[in-house]
Order: C-alpha cells, then sequence, then structure tokens
C-alpha cells in the first residue's frame, strides 16, 4: 500500500468537541530531507516503500500534504508535571493526522510531532529538532526490539526551517505510530475540570478500542484502573531491568496502554548508577533512574484519583495497592533471567551480582554481556573499578552463579543460547545518538540510518562495528540532557 490509499478510520473524533482542537499542520518552510525511514514501523501500516512516492512520503511528513479523509486534530489533555498539576497542556507540537486500519483490522494513530502550533502550544513555537527527532526516532525503534514496550517511529523529515532553542536549529517532524495516543493526563483533564460525563465517554472509548474484554466489567473504571496499571508496572520493571531512565515521567508522558512515551531527555545507563539522573533540568532528581518505579506508582494513583467519580474508594484503592506486588515479580522475572537464574529461589545472586555493580560503577551492560557469552575473564576486568581492583567476594558469587546454572541448564552451550538471547551488545547510549546527530546536523543522515539498522538486532553480535559495543567515551560523562531534547 502507499500513504493515498491506506484506509482511513475515524475514532477519536466520535468524541466530544471538547476533546480536541481541528488543525491542519503548519508545513515545514524551505528545503526538506528524509533522514530515515524505519521499514519495520512502516510495516504495521502495511506501507510498502518499494512501492511509495518518496516525494509523497516526504511532503506527507513535512505537512504540505495530507491523503484523502484525514481529519487532523489535537488533543486536550492535563498532568501532574514535576508533582504539580498543570490544567492547560495538550497537543502543544503534535497532530493527530489520522488513524490507519490495517490489513489484519488493527488501527494505528499516525502523529505527526512538530506540525506547528495549536491551542494549546502556549507561546511555543508548535516545532520539533532534529536532535530531539533522531533520540526519539532511534530510542522507539531500539526499544522495541530490546522487547520493552513503546510508541513506534516511521519517518522523520528535517527542513531548512530555523528555529530557536539554546541555539538556532533545524525544525523536524516524526511520524509517530501507536494504537493510542490518550495519557493519564487526558482522564486528570476531564476529572479537575468536573466533566463527569466526559470522563465517563473517555473511558468507555478505551475500553471499546483497547480494552474490550472490560466491556461486561461491573466496574469499568477500577478495571480499566487494573489493566493500565498491570502494563504500567511490567513497563517500568523492563525499565529497570535494562537501565533505561525516561527523563520526564509526568503524568502526560504516560500512556493508557503502558507503552513508553514522549521521548525527550532519556538515556540508558552507561555504569550502573541507581541514582542516575539524566534530565539536566530535574535538579531535584525526582526521575532519577531509581525513583521510576514509585513514580509510575505515583502516577496511577493520580489516575486512579481522576477515575474515582466512576467507581469507589475501596476499589481503586484495592488495584493501586497491587503495584507493588506486580513490579516486582516482573521485576525479578526480567532481571533473573538476565543471569539465567530462579526469580525466587535465586533471587539474592541477582541483588549481590547488582551490588557489586554499584560498588565498581561499571558497565553492567557489557558485564551481562560478557557473562552470557561465557567470558568469565572479561566480565571480572569489565567488573572492576577506576583503580583495576574486583569487588570483594566477586569470584565466590562466580562460582555460586556457575553452580547455580549448572543445576538450572543441561549445557554450557544451552546458558550461552539463553543469555544471549536477553543480554544486547548495544543499547541506544547517549554518545552513539550524539555522533549520528552531530553528523545529522551536518547534512549527512549515513550514521543514523546505519544505528537503526544496528538497534533491529540488539542481541546478535554478528555484523557489529566494536565500536557500538564499547563503554561510553569520557566526554559522554559531561554531556547533558536537557527538557528540550
Ligand atoms: P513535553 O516536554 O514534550 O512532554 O511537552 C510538554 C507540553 O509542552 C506538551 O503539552 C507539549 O505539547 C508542549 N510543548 C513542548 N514543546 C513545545 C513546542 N516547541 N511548541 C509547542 N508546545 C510544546
Ligand atoms: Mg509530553
Amino acid at each position: 500500500m502507499q500513504l493515498h490509499t491506506l484506509e482511513f478510520v475515524k475514532r477519536f473524533t466520535h468524541l466530544p468537541k471538547r476533546f480536541y482542537q481541528l488543525k491542519q499542520p503548519t508545513p515545514l518552510r524551505g528545503q526538506l530531507a528524509l533522514v530515515a525511514v524505519s521499514a519495520d514501523a512502516a510495516q504495521l501500516i502495511d506501507l510498502n516503500l518499494c512501492e511509495q512516492d518518496q516525494q509523497q512520503l516526504i511532503d506527507f511528513l513535512a505537512g504540505r500534504w495530507l491523503p484523502k479523509n484525514t481529519q487532523p486534530l489535537a488533543m486536550k489533555y492535563a498532568g501532574h508535571q514535576f508533582g504539580f498539576y498543570n490544567p492547560d497542556l495538550g497537543d502543544g507540537r503534535g497532530l493527530l493526522l489520522g488513524e490507519v486500519r490495517n490489513k489484519q483490522g488493527e488501527c494505528w494513530d499516525l502523529h505527526l510531532k512538530g506540525a506547528g502550533q495549536t491551542a494549546w502550544s502556549r507561546f511555543a513555537d508548535g516545532r520539533a529538532v532534529l536532535r530531539s527527532s533522531i533520540r526519539e526516532f532511534l530510542g522507539s525503534e531500539a526499544l522495541f526490539h530490546l522487547g520493552i514496550p513503546t510508541t513506534r517511529a516511521l519517518a522523520l523529515v528535517t527542513s531548512s526551517e530555523p528555529v530557536r532553542r539554546e541555539r538556532i536549529e533545524a525544525a523536524t517532524t516524526l511520524l509517530r505510530l501507536t494504537a493510542s495516543h490518550i495519557r493519564f493526563g487526558h482522564f486528570e483533564h476531564l476529572y479537575y475540570s468536573n466533566d463527569l460525563e466526559g470522563l465517563k465517554l473517555l473511558v468507555n472509548f478505551v475500553i471499546e478500542h483497547h480494552f474490550p474484554a472490560l466491556k461486561t466489567s461491573p466496574d469499568p473504571a477500577a478495571a480499566l484502573l487494573a489493566q493500565v496499571l498491570e502494563r504500567s508496572a511490567l513497563l517500568v520493571a523492563r525499565w529497570q531491568a535494562y537501565g533505561f531512565c525516561h527523563g520526564v515521567l509526568n503524568t502526560d508522558n504516560m500512556s493508557i496502554l503502558g507503552e513508553t512515551f514522549d521521548f525527550g531527555p532519556y538515556a540508558f545507563l552507561d555504569t550502573y548508577q541507581p541514582s542516575f539522573v539524566g534530565n539536566h533540568s530535574d535538579d531535584q532528581g525526582r526521575y532519577a533512574f531509581n525513583r521510576q518505579p514509585s513514580i509510575v506508582h505515583w502516577n496511577l494513583i493520580c489516575l486512579g484519583q481522576a477515575l474515582l467519580p466512576l467507581s469507589n474508594e475501596q476499589a481503586i484503592r484495592q488495584v493501586l495497592d497491587s503495584f507493588a506486588a506486580s513490579y516486582d515479580q516482573h521485576y525479578r522475572q526480567t532481571m533473573a533471567a538476565r543471569l539465567g537464574v530462579h526469580p525466587v529461589n535465586d533471587w539474592i545472586l541477582v541483588e549481590r551480582f547488582l551490588n557489586f555493580c554499584e560498588a565498581t560503577t561499571c558497565d553492567w551492560t557489557r558485564v551481562l554481556r560478557a557473562l552470557a557469552e561465557g567470558e568469565l575473564k572479561e566480565a571480572s576486568a569489565l567488573m572492576q573499578n577506576k583503580a583495576n581492583q574486583e569487588p570483594a567476594g566477586w569470584q565466590v558469587w562466580l562460582e555460586e552463579w556457575q553452580e547455580c546454572l549448572a543445576k538450572l541448564f543441561s549445557s554450557q552451550k544451552a546458558v550461552i543460547e539463553a543469555l544471549t538471547q536477553v543480554n544486547p551488545c548495544v543499547l541506544p547510549r547517549t554518545h552513539l545518538l550524539q555522533q549520528a546527530i552531530q553528523q545529522a546536523e551536518a547534512g549527512d543522515f549515513t550514521e543514523v540510518n546505519r544505528l537503526l539498522a544496528v538497534f533491529r538486532h540488539p542481541f546478535t553480535r554478528q555484523g557489529k562495528q566494536p565500536e557500538d559495543m564499547a563503554s561510553a567515551p569520557s566526554w559522554a560523562e559531561e554531556f547533558t540532557l536537557s527538557c528540550s531534547s
């Protein structure tokens, strides 16, 4: 299929007009360049890139051309930002261009980020820049292939239209795909504006399109909260087990589908430092890596509060109280799998391992990969601290870990096979992204496209450049990301 033959459906516009503003994209000005396209993401909507007219794709991404039957809109939502409620949020620089039904009958939102000003732009320009669009593009495609729930990204186009940030940058648009752009903040907006009817409509809408099994529930609001809680607990468990730090976990950046959403100043831990804060604008460390589980719980409490008028306190509280157990189960499962051990019986081994990582601030991703490949000497060398010392007790741990594996696996080959499937060689580390960004800003998109291909296969060493697997260079330690990232 090509863009103009896609089947566009209308779902969100069935909700009352106060939920959105109909708005056409503001076309990018000047010269355009297609930076990259994810063939995997295009497949989700049956878009055939070989058949697709390139110029039409570029014009579409630049907001200069729209297929028939599209009715672009900006969504209204609100949210808690850094702990404080802000009623004035909404799509300020993104538009839901349309909803596409694919051959399997699945519907995908096509959202253009950077599409110009809307009713909720609040004095800002409605644009996104090349740097942050590349980060979201590569980040979301990489997370998907790592097995971490996420929105997807189809393509990005940059332009010669200047936008002012800390410096002048190039206005860029990114086409994001997900089954739903509904955020916790959508519900909060309706709750805080006493729009009970709207709240009911939204709960029904989300259940109808995304959780149809809940249709017959006697308490749909609490049942929906339970589903969202379960998905969010799984999501944050995966983040913690792979070292992903979101950076801006405001409730308007929380997806009702439990996906990694609204990528900003995110980072993967290069060295194992649980109190890592990726976002330079977060001076209180509210969104530090190790606070993410409790922040996600806090955000779910905000959602529970917003759903309260449709349920009752006891039911909502009961759901919210299940977070810790749900998170713990998912985290143990994912983290224990990385070491190939039992999530309950052998958990102490995992804890001891993480304590070593914290004590030496090692590159834990590489240690885990070396362990997975059976390269114990390499793992020990990587586990050393800056003074080239192994932590006390490391060799004892290695022996006990191997004894444990010998009980659980039939052979060393089986261990390697299982562990290399869950321990990546490569991650979208900040320094890799930064190199691709620098080249792209100079007009060369080769590195963005090379990394896209590399991140499609994070668990295979084959064909990988050794530099992609290397630890962060020292300049990356000083490098900071802010909200405008
Ligand atoms: P974010 O930090 O991207 O999650 O955005 C927070 C809020 O600010 C959202 O409502 C955005 O739509 C809005 N926003 C962020 N950047 C811009 C911009 N350049 N122009 C207009 N609105 C923006
Ligand atoms: Mg946001």
